[in-house]
């Protein structure tokens, strides 16, 4: 690190300023086919070039169509959102030149997009916050393009995917509350079924917009924009890293300029990537070749009726219906999979708070490690079931059930049949331990002397070896018991 001596206004920039923050995010619609063609709108894992028509292509003479369930998908995530959903809605086009764009323009959604106004309710340490949104319109996804080293490759697979563009009001306030709004918009999108969420493989992207102004200000600052960010963690350093670059030029009497920044993940910085002055003029006029969209009051309401329940709606009933905490609510609500799951669990055995308790050491601990989902795992509400039941029957002890639930894991076998088939139940009765039990006694006469001298301790390392003799099958509870019995016995 650099030898620079300790800044003047050492402390932290937040003091000084604040942040004002508002996120613009691109989600994939998981439509079957894409937004104005018929062409199967999965593009991920066919070979280049498959998926694709003269429309997708941009061929000029052929007419787009607009898909019906994209349309369906973008109305529920704004009535998800607490938006408005207008009359009349159309779509335009939008111009600029760039080879991922066959047609020169993309058919986007304007002065009148499906969805305005609405709100997120988040969560920062252990505060609530609304975080008005400005509109969700749908759009289409440009091709794929990749820089090899001898030119350019474009797949059109991705080239006219139904992409929604979900924008915030700049109403977030820190790095941290522009990921768990993030997070709370993929959960909700999710929950929904509309877009897989997912920002690894680009199916859930996000643009953040942020500016600086001094604690008491009213006024906005000079905003930057920074994109490339492929993570909820990146969102967040990204964000981080701007907040005190921002502060540090304010500080030396220096300006924000207005420009778009990009993410270099592997040094964790922004690097300018083009200012204001370049902009597009994206000359926007109505789409000639699309009608325009009538939205019936009948049709909204039948999307509304059809709405899951929410994230926000699901962990509040968690509070009541299983009597959570609200972090343990908080926690297994966020991720629908990760909900249905628990409550699948629950239905067979009816103790919420252990149940949620494993969830959060062991399930989301070997999730954590194999970087996997639980949709991913080959973990199943049975499963914990099973090994929750093998241990109040007594057959296995806790260290087991844990050792026995990650085996299972990996493999996907039952916790119960792996116990008969291995003779793994915990030994409880007396008659079979008790022999073990004088013989760990005989063994280690230091111990048995330390127990008759009042040492506590002494009881546990003996019913450690007892354990050690069974391989871990004694019931601890018996062999202490008998332990007790056969010392003092003896005395
Ligand atoms: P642009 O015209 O540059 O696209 P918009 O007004 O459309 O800007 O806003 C784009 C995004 O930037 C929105 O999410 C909005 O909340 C956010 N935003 C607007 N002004 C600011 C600001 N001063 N600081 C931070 N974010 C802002
Ligand atoms: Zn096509
Ligand atoms: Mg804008």
């Amino acid at each position: 690190m650099t030898t620079t001596t300790p800044r003047a206004e050492s402390a932290p920039a937040t003091a000084r300023y604040e942040a004002v923050i508002g996120l613009e995010v691109h989600a994939q619609l998981l439509t079957r086919s894409k937004m104005f063609c018929g062409c199967s709108a999965e593009y991920a894992g066919a070979p280049p070039n498959t998926h694709v028509c003269p429309i997708c292509l941009g061929m000029p003479g052929v007419l787009p169509v607009i898909n019906r369930r994209a349309v369906e998908y973008t109305i529920m995530t704004g009535l998800a959102l607490h938006a408005t959903i207008p009359e009349a809605s159309k779509f335009d086009r939008k111009n600029y030149p760039y080879p991922d764009l066959p047609k020169g323009y993309q058919i986007s959604q304007y002065d009148l997009p499906l969805c305005s106004g609405g709100y997120i309710e988040i969560e920062v340490d252990g505060e609530r916050r609304r975080v008005g949104m400005n509109r969700v319109h749908l759009e289409e996804d440009t091709a794929r393009l990749t820089h090899a080293p001898h030119g350019s490759l474009l797949d059109f697979n991705r080239s006219g995917v139904p992409l929604m563009e979900i924008v915030s009001e700049p109403d977030l306030r820190s790095p941290a509350e522009a990921r768990a709004y993030l997070q709370k918009l993929r959960s909700i999108l999710r929950t929904l079924g509309v877009s897989s969420g997912n920002m690894e493989e680009g199916s859930f992207r996000c643009d953040a917009n942020i500016s600086l102004r001094l604690r008491g200000s009213t006024e906005f600052g000079t905003k930057v924009e920074v994109k490339n960010m492929n993570s909820f963690r990146s969102v967040q350093r990204a964000l981080e890293y701007e907040l005190a670059r921002q502060a540090r030029l304010l500080d030396e009497g220096g300006r924000v300029v207005q420009e778009t920044r990009g993410w270099v993940e592997d040094k964790g910085i922004t690097v300018s990537q083009r200012s204001k002055e370049y902009a597009h003029d994206y000359r926007y006029f109505p789409e000639p070749d699309l009608p325009p969209l009538f939205i019936s009051r009948a049709w909204v309401a039948e999307l509304q009726a059809r709405l899951p329940e929410l994230p926000d709606a699901r962990r509040d009933r968690f509070i009541r219906q299983y009597g959570l905490s609200a972090y343990d609510a908080a926690q297994l609500s966020a991720d629908s999979a990760v909900a249905d799951f628990f409550e699948r669990v629950v239905a067979r055995y009816p103790t919420p708070k252990a149940v949620a308790n494993w969830m959060q050491s062991e399930v989301f601990r070997l999730l954590n490690d194999r970087g996997i989902s639980i949709e991913e795992s080959k973990a199943t509400p049975e499963m914990l079931a099973e090994t929750l039941e093998l241990v109040d029957q007594g057959t296995i002890s806790g260290s087991m059930a844990r050792q026995l639930f990650e085996e299972c894991f990996g493999s996907g076998a039952s916790p119960a049949a792996l116990v008969k088939e291995r003779g793994l139940a915990q030994v409880s009765g007396e008659g079979a331990l008790a022999p073990v039990v004088a013989q760990a006694i005989a063994a280690n006469p230091q111990a048995v002397a330390d127990y008759r001298a009042g040492k506590a301790t002494a009881i546990n390392f003996l019913k450690g070896q007892v354990m050690k003799l069974t391989r871990g099958q004694a019931n601890p509870a018996v062999a202490e018991k008998l332990l007790r019995a056969q010392l003092d016995a003896q005395e």
